[in-house]
């Protein structure tokens, strides 16, 4: 590996992994640190759903029309990663009923395309909902593979010359005279240090601990979230519960036999040991199971948990559901430390365009241009000659990580295109269902 970079992500969640294709698509020399595996943080581990935003549009306009806006954008980029599936908001109560507008406006509002239905839509193509329901919305909601979402970018970025390590824990970002010079980090095989003149900071719920490294302050309000995994298809469309965000509101068919029914919200404690309860289990049952009942007879085989990273819009907000799920870049020049840039909050969804911002604010410290580099790209295989330059790379020793591994296998996959969209989501994919 080199030992200069003009800029280093940290972080290799959905933003660090758009911020390094961003830079790389710029023409700069970027290195992307993880400190264990390639969306090991809350990216491998969120519920699969590409939000359509209905379900921020009645509380959060500005989350529910960034989210509208990349789930078209990341539909035609990465269409392999992507499952169509549709959405439905589902009233099963006089109270859930009379939200029913209010969210139709809402949608109309933030440019979602929602089409109110006859309940029976829902009620016959989804055998399982109960006979209750009363109203029912329709909503662009898809399922995404975030793995394969992340590992499809990160080739790319593979071919424009980006590095990554895998297992390089940042411990220190040096700032000299005011401005970013190199980052330190351990690994493995011991510590190295990394001269460089652009920091993002992408560490997604730990940006606060990133940031102290630094000597500087962010606040990351740390939301944790569990999901019940019930080995069943309940449902082929995602749906909803027909009211503001809530425990237990949402139910993804993620993958042939496997619904993930979540989530819940509270504060973690400690971001590195998190506790999943009976009783997290016991409220996704009650609340999914009013909308699907025969979850509650099949229960879950599995929970899972991770944090969300998010702001408080207002000072002294505590309420973990209304705090938005927009998110926040922030450009540390005034605190002296130039190059330096925090990209903290929002959604799988948006991570591409927080990494967007995240470029466009550090890019005049670089001198690269700014812009939208990733907005009109396909994720497509690399051709054979990239494939090539991508086992130099790694020959080369810019690629450290069982993330090898999986390259390997992949580019060996790629022997014609086609085989593309048929093999990557069948083969990383299942892997990742079978984590979850
Ligand atoms: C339960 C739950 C379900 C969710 N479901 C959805 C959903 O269905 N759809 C949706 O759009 N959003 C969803 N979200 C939100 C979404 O998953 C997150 O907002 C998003 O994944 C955050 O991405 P990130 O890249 O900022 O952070 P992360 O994915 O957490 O990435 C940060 C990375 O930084 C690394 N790191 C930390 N410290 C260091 C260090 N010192 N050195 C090196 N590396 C470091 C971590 O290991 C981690 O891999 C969900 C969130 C939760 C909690």
């Amino acid at each position: 590996m080199r030992n200069y970079y003009d800029i280093v992500v940290i972080g290799g969640g959905i933003v660090g992994v758009f911020a390094t294709l961003d830079l790389a698509l710029r023409g700069a020399s970027v290195l992307l640190l993880e400190r264990r595996r390639i969306c090991s943080g809350t990216s491998g581990r969120s519920h699969g759903m590409l939000h359509s935003g209905a379900r921020y549009a009645t509380t959060d306009p500005k989350a529910a029309e960034e989210c509208i806006r990349e789930n078209r954008i990341l539909s035609e980029m990465a269409p392999h990663c992507i499952r169509d599936v549709g959405g439905f908001f589902v009233s099963v109560n006089p109270g859930e009923e009379e939200y029913h507008r209010p969210l139709l406006s809402s949608c109309r509002m933030a440019g979602i395309p929602s089409r109110e239905v006859d309940v029976d839509l829902p009620r016959t193509l989804e055998p399982h909902i109960t006979p209750n329901a009363r109203s029912a919305i329709l909503v662009p909601d898809k399922v995404v593979y975030a793995r394969d979402l992340a590992f499809s970018a990160l080739l790319m970025a593979l071919t424009r010359g980006a590095s990554v390590v895998e297992g390089a824990f940042v411990e220190r970002i040096q700032i000299e005279g005011g401005q970013v010079t190199g980052v330190e980090a351990s690994s493995p095989s011991g510590v190295f240090k990394i001269r460089c003149r652009g920091v993002v900071n992408a560490a997604g719920p730990w940006c606060g601990e990133v940031a102290r490294r630094a000597g500087l302050s962010v606040e990351v309000i740390p939301a944790a979230g569990v999901m019940g995994v019930a080995n069943a298809n309940l449902t082929r469309h995602i749906i909803n519960r027909m009211r503001p965000p809530s425990d237990g509101d949402i139910l993804v068919p993620y993958a042939a036999g496997a619904t993930i029914a979540g989530t819940t919200a509270k504060l973690a404690e400690d971001l590195d040991r998190l506790g999943v309860g009976e009783e997290d289990a016991e409220i996704l049952l009650q609340e999914c199971g009013e909308v699907v009942p025969a979850l509650r007879a099949i229960g879950f085989s599995r929970l899972c948990t991770s944090v969300r990273p998010l702001i408080a819009k207002n000072v002294g907000e505590t309420d973990l559901r209304e705090m938005t799920r927009s998110f926040e870049v922030i450009d540390h020049s005034e605190e002296g430390a130039r190059g330096f840039v925090t990209a903290v909050g929002g959604k799988l969804t948006t991570g591409r365009l927080i990494a967007e911002k995240a470029v466009n604010t550090i890019a005049p410290h670089l001198g690269i241009p700014t812009g939208s580099f990733t907005e009109k790209i396909r994720l497509d295989p690399p051709s054979r000659e990239e494939a090539k330059g991508i086992e130099e790379a790694i020959e080369a020793g810019e690629v450290v990580g069982p993330l090898k591994t999986m390259i390997h296998e992949s580019l060996e996959m790629i022997d014609g295109e086609r085989y593309w969209s048929l093999l990557l989501p069948l083969v990383f994919s299942k892997r990742v269902g079978e984590r979850l």
